[in-house]
């Protein structure tokens, strides 16, 4: 059987894999990404944060998903009843972008991989990563072609960016269950002949239904939206099982889907994903590196996904590079410590949302603009700026500020 030899084997042409493809060719090495599906193809997680506009633009694939229109995202509204809170990423705390876009996957992964591949980058669709062989100073993978057929490819460095499917995690006994309950989401993307004009109409709105169940509506430039709930398990029970009757009557239920989404035409079958929070119990070995959501995976909320997938597969592409060329990589510090800072701030916000401290500092009506501004930084994914105090000091500032709103509201 043939084998073929590269420098650095990318799996999966997720934004992981793209932004550390793209960076690692910039670098002169000679870069393979083996891709499952055959894109374009379907994959959630729909709304970017300000931060990923850094890595696109380091990665040179900012320009040409510019050309692609997407709905642009200055910021995020949070809705509890008649309650509303408006962030804004303009008014914010750290130094960084105050926009970003609300984007279908299938369009935005295929527009970065194809530029990543227009770079140089040999990119193989419809080609799974079945066995992976790691001995000294080089691994040797097999992938399964489209035509059923095998090949070998021989690296010297892996960047496992395969999202869900997690080809290291899974090969090498990696999984670690996740700290979260398990929650399940179902969702689709609606035409949206009644949407609101003006900003309100294009802005990602995040909806409390009850405590712990929320709803996203992210709008698309194409006119099309897409509508989500998220929930305990148990919330689903006595709900239809039919995806597509499910869909309608979750929109039945809430006052801000219920009318705007009532005729409207799905232009996807309805999906649930269930029980997605996951970790690892290491981010890095010999030889490989593990991206994106084949690391961990914390809850939709806050829209970090992405976010991670990117920010890892820039810090991977600059620590394989330093290894490559025989300079010594402290991967503990420099990759998992490094991760570990922005996950775990994002852990505590996702925390504080299902047991209800956020939504007390969300809705308060005496927040201290200051306070405002640094909360919005995190949500712009902003989560590595030491300077900004809800980063540093993330679950303790979040626990006081949102008792102290509760003591204040049963004094007035
Ligand atoms: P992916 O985008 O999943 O890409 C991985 C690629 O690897 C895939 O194309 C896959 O086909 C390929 N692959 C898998 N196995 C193999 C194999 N054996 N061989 C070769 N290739 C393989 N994130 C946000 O930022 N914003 C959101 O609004 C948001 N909403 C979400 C809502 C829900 C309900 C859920 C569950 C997640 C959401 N996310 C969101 C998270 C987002 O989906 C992921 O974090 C993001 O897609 C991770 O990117 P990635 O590059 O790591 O992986």
């Amino acid at each position: 059987m043939k084998t073929e030899k590269v420098d650095v084997l990318v799996i999966g042409a997720g934004p992981a894999g793209s932004i550390a493809a793209a960076l690692l060719n910039k670098q002169g090495f000679k870069i393979k990404i083996v891709e499952k599906e055959i894109f374009p193809r379907f994959v959630i997680g729909e709304s970017l944060l300000p931060r990923v506009m850094d890595h696109l633009d380091e990665a040179g694939l900012l320009e040409r998903i510019k050309a692609e229109k997407f709905q642009e995202k200055f910021g995020a509204k949070f809705v509890r009843g008649d309650e509303i809170c408006d962030f804004n990423f303009a008014d914010q705390f750290s130094d960084g972008w105050k926009w970003t876009w609300q984007v279908p996957r299938a369009q935005f992964d295929k527009v970065m991989a194809d530029e990543v591949a227009r770079q140089g980058v040999s990119v193989e669709y419809g080609s799974v990563v079945s066995t992976i062989e790691f001995n000294g100073t080089k691994s040797v993978t097999t992938v399964v072609k489209p035509n059923g057929g095998e090949k070998k490819v021989e690296a010297r460095f892996i960047v496992d960016a395969s999202g869900y499917g997690r080809v290291i995690p899974r090969m090498f006994n990696l999984d670690k269950p996740s700290n979260f309950e398990a929650r399940r989401s179902h969702f689709v993307h609606f035409t949206d002949g009644k949407r609101p004009g003006g900003i309100d109409g294009n802005r990602i709105t995040v909806i409390v239904h009850e405590k712990r169940t929320w709803i996203w509506i992210i709008p698309f430039s194409n006119g099309t939206t897409s509508v989500g709930y998220v929930g305990d398990p148990q919330f689903y029970y006595s709900l239809p099982k039919d995806p597509v009757h499910l869909m309608r009557k979750l929109c039945d239920l809430n006052e801000n889907t219920s009318e705007r989404f009532k005729d409207e035409e799905m232009v996807m079958e309805p999906r649930s994903i269930e029980g997605y929070a996951i970790s690892t119990k290491k981010l890095y070995g010999d030889g490989f590196v593990l991206c994106g959501n084949a690391t961990e995976f914390l809850d939709p909320v806050f829209s970090s996904g992405v976010t991670f997938a990117m920010e890892s597969g820039n810090r991977a592409a600059k620590l394989v590079t330093a290894f490559l060329n025989d300079k010594s990589v402290d991967w503990e510090r420099d990759y998992t410590q490094y991760m570990l800072q922005g996950i775990n701030t994002f852990r505590s916000y996702v925390t504080g949302w299902y047991d209800g401290s956020l939504h007390d500092i969300f809705f308060s009506k005496t927040t201290n603009p200051e306070i405002k501004q640094q909360i919005c930084s995190v949500l712009a994914g902003y989560v590595w700026d030491l300077d900004n105090p809800f980063v540093k000091k993330h679950e303790q500032l979040l626990q006081t500020l949102s008792k102290v709103i509760r003591i204040e509201s049963t004094i007035e």
